[in-house]
């Protein structure tokens, strides 16, 4: 990835203030996935960052991370597994629960979703204080898997995310803010 494709990325990210609640500045990614050629720069880069390496399925979280993470497993050609918001899975599950700023959130995978020593790269769009990742890459840990990366599109670095989940593995981001 040049610097220069990384540049149009993250001048296609559009700021919202104040969304969903007052004193958050939300990252808005919908403009690079209206744009076909800084999709493809997007998948490239998440591509990249795992270069080499052998990777049997992708983990995408709830929503965003579903788009993200299925283009990567087709562009790939391996499987995708959604981890999803508690109650929307129709199997059986394996549920984490963990802490938000206010109260807590639970998240699931399906039991069958991995089978243990499988290759696993985790994907989302965006690391912001590392609980949702984490959950899921407990989840992940807890199927069996062999962690080989995670993948996010943006980090807020200034928000410690990559601390909390570097036990995990290793963490590449695409835009660091
Ligand atoms: P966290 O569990 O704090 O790392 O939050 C991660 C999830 O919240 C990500 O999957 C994002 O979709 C969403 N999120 C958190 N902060 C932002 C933000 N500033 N802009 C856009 N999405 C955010």
């Amino acid at each position: 990835m040049t610097p220069a494709s990384l540049e149009r990325l993250r001048s296609a990210v559009r700021d919202v203030p104040d969304f969903p609640q007052v004193g958050i500045l939300f990252k808005d990614i919908t403009p690079v996935l209206a744009n076909g050629e800084l999709l493809k720069l997007a998948i490239d880069g998440m591509e990249e960052a795992i270069a080499g390496q052998r990777v049997d399925k992708v983990v995408g979280i709830d929503a965003r991370g579903f788009i993200f993470g299925a283009m990567l497993a087709a562009r790939l050609g391996i499987g995708f597994v959604p981890a999803r918001k508690k109650g929307k899975l129709p199997w059986r599950t394996r549920g984490v629960d963990y802490a938000l700023e206010y109260g807590t959130n639970s998240i699931e995978m399906h039991e069958d979703a991995i089978n243990p020593g499988e290759n696993v790269v985790l994907a989302d769009d965006l690391l912001a204080t590392g609980g949702t990742a984490g959950a899921v890459l407990d989840l992940m840990r807890q199927s069996g898997a062999n962690i080989v990366a995670s993948l996010f599109f943006i980090e807020l670095g200034f928000l410690g995310g990559r601390e909390k989940i570097a036990s995990f593995g290793p963490i590449h981001s695409l835009l660091t803010y």
